[in-house]
C-alpha cells in the first residue's frame, strides 16, 4: 500500500522522545491533529487544515502512539505453536535447543521461512508492533533466507532489522554460508539508496558464543568492520554459555566477545541472565545494547536477568514468543514485584520501553518514538474502549495495566494504513498451515 496524505484530526497523541535524534526522553500527551505526508509527520497542531486532495479522518479523541519496537525476535518460530512435543523431553536449556529449535531451523525451507515471517509479522502488527529486530536461522536453507524474511515483513507492513544467526554447529561449510548470507544482505541494504524512512536494516548475526569457534568470531568482527554495523547475538542465556566456554578453555563469554571487538556500539545482546556486575558495566561502557526477554527466560527456565543493573542501553524483546510488547513489559514488571528483589519498577519500565525507540534510532538513523514534525509516520490508533483518561502523569501506568492488543484499532507504517481491526490476513491461511504441517513432519525425522 502506498503512502497517502491524510489529516488525522482530534487525536490524543502520546509520544516519548523529541524529534531531535540525541535528545533525552520527554514523554508528552497532547490533543492535536497530525498531517501525514510522504511517510512522515508533516504537520502537528490544533485546527490544522487539510491540503488539497488529502484524506481527512476525525479520530474523536482516540489515543495515537508510536508503533512499538521489538528488540529481539525470531520470526522463524512463528509456526511452532502446536507442533508435536519433542520425542525426548528436554531437561536443560541445551536440550531445549537440540530437541526443539535446532530441529525446527533444519526443517525450514524457502516457503516456510516466508510464511513464518509474514504470519509472525502480522501477529506483531496486530499488537501495534511496527519494527522488529529479527534473529533468523534456517540451517538447511541459508542462502537468500533473509530475503524471504524481508518479503514476509514487507507483505505484512512491518519494518525490520535483519540478520542470520551464524553458527559452527553445521561445520565449516555451513558456517561459511551463514557468514555469506549476512554479508550478502548487508551489501544489498548498503546499495539500496531509495528515499524516505528505510524499511530494512541489517546487523551481523550470530547464534551464541558457545556455538562459535574463535575463527568465526574473527570473521564476524571483520564483517561488522566492513559494513560499520554491530553484532546481534544471544549472550549468557542461562549458565550454558559460561559453562561451555570454560569446558572449551575459552575466556568467559563477555571477555571472549570483547577480545574480538564484538562488544561495540551498535551490537545487540539478547538475554544476559548470567552476567556479573563488571560484565554489565563493560557492555554499558562499550555502548552495546542488552535486550531483556522476560517471558522467554521464564519459559526456558534460564534464570532472572539482573534488569535493575542493566546499562542505559536496554530494551525489551519477545525472543520468538509473539509480538506483544505491552505483554512483555508488564510480565517483567510483575515478576520483579513478585519477589521485591531486582525489580524493574516504573523507572526501569520507562527506560526499557523508550530504549526500544533509542535502539531503532541508532540502527535506522530516523527519529522513531516521536510523533512530531519529521518523524516516521509509524503509529497505533487505539479504539475508544480504554477505560480511564490518559495524561503525561499516568501514561506509563496505562501502558503497564491499561492497554492491550485488543485496544488496537488501526496501525499505520510509513504513512499508510497497514491494519484495521477485523482485516483479513495478508497471506493464505490454508497454505500457511500446510507449510507448518510440513515442517513439523520433517522435524520428526531429524
Ligand atoms: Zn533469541
Amino acid at each position: 500500500m502506498s503512502q497517502t496524505t491524510v489529516l488525522l484530526k482530534d487525536a490524543i497523541v502520546l509520544d516519548y522522545l523529541p524529534v531531535e535524534m540525541n535528545a533525552d526522553a520527554s514523554p508528552r500527551v497532547e490533543r492535536c491533529d497530525l498531517l501525514l505526508q510522504e511517510g512522515r509527520i508533516a504537520e502537528r497542531g490544533v485546527g490544522l487544515t487539510a491540503p488539497a486532495g488529502a484524506g481527512v479522518r476525525d479520530l474523536g479523541g482516540r489515543v495515537v502512539m508510536p508503533g512499538h519496537v521489538n528488540g529481539h525476535h525470531h520470526l522463524y518460530s512463528a509456526l511452532a505453536p502446536g507442533m508435536p512435543p519433542p520425542v525426548n523431553t528436554p531437561r536443560s536449556f541445551q536440550d531445549v535447543l537440540t530437541e526443539i529449535w535446532w530441529k525446527l531451523d533444519r526443517a525450514l525451507d524457502a516457503e516456510s521461512i516466508y510464511y513464518s515471517a509474514v504470519a509472525g509479522a502480522w501477529d506483531s502488527l496486530r499488537c501495534g508492533t511496527t519494527l522488529v529486530f529479527d534473529h533468523h536461522s534456517s540451517l538447511t536453507a541459508v542462502g537468500d533466507s533473509l530475503d524471504h524474511v524481508e518479503r514476509g515483513l514487507r507483505d505484512a507492513g512491518v519494518r525490520g532489522a535483519l540478520c542470520y544467526e551464524t553458527t559452527d554447529r553445521g561445520g565449516p561449510g555451513s558456517r561459511d554460508m551463514c557468514l555469506e548470507e549476512n554479508r550478502r544482505y548487508l551489501a544489498k541494504i548498503r546499495d539500496n539508496t531509495s528515499a524516505g524512512v528505510p524499511w530494512f536494516r541489517g546487523l551481523v548475526g550470530a547464534h551464541a558464543g558457545f556455538t562459535l569457534e574463535n575463527q568465526t568470531l574473527e570473521h564476524l568482527s571483520e564483517i561488522c568492520d566492513e559494513f560499520g554495523v554491530g553484532l546481534h547475538t544471544h549472550l549468557c542465556e542461562g549458565n550454558t554459555d559460561r559453562e561451555l566456554c570454560r569446558e572449551r578453555g575459552w575466556p568467559d563469554p563477555v571477555s571472549r566477545f570483547d577480545g574480538f571487538g564484538l562488544i561495540r556500539k551498535g551490537s545487540l545482546f539478547a538475554h544476559g541472565t548470567d552476567l556479573t556486575p563488571l560484565e554489565l558495566r563493560l557492555i554499558g561502557e562499550r555502548g552495546s545494547w542488552l535486550v531483556h526477554n522476560g517471558r522467554s527466560n521464564m519459559n526456558n527456565g534460564v534464570g532472572r536477568a539482573p534488569v535493575d543493573r542493566f546499562p542505559d542501553n536496554a530494551c525489551f524483546g519477545t525472543d520468538g514468543l509473539d509480538g506483544n510488547m505491552w505483554g512483555e513489559m508488564r510480565t517483567t514488571f510483575f515478576r520483579g514485584n513478585e519477589t521485591g528483589r531486582g525489580s524493574l519498577g516504573f523507572a526501569g519500565s520507562l527506560q526499557f520501553w523508550i530504549g526500544g525507540y533509542r535502539l531503532a534510532r541508532e540502527i535506522f538513523g530516523e527519529p522513531f518514538g516521536s510523533l512530531d514534525v519529521g518523524a516516521p509516520a509509524d503509529l497505533v490508533i487505539c479504539n475508544d474502549a480504554h477505560k480511564s483518561p490518559l495524561s503525561e502523569d499516568n501514561w506509563l501506568s496505562l501502558m503497564l495495566f491499561g492497554f492491550h492488543p485488543w485496544d488496537v484499532r488501526e496501525v499505520w507504517v510509513d504513512g499508510a494504513q497497514r491494519y484495521v481491526y477485523g482485516d483479513a490476513a495478508p497471506y493464505d491461511g490454508v497454505a500457511c498451515r500446510a507449510a507448518a504441517r510440513r515442517i513439523w513432519d520433517r522435524m520428526a525425522k531429524i
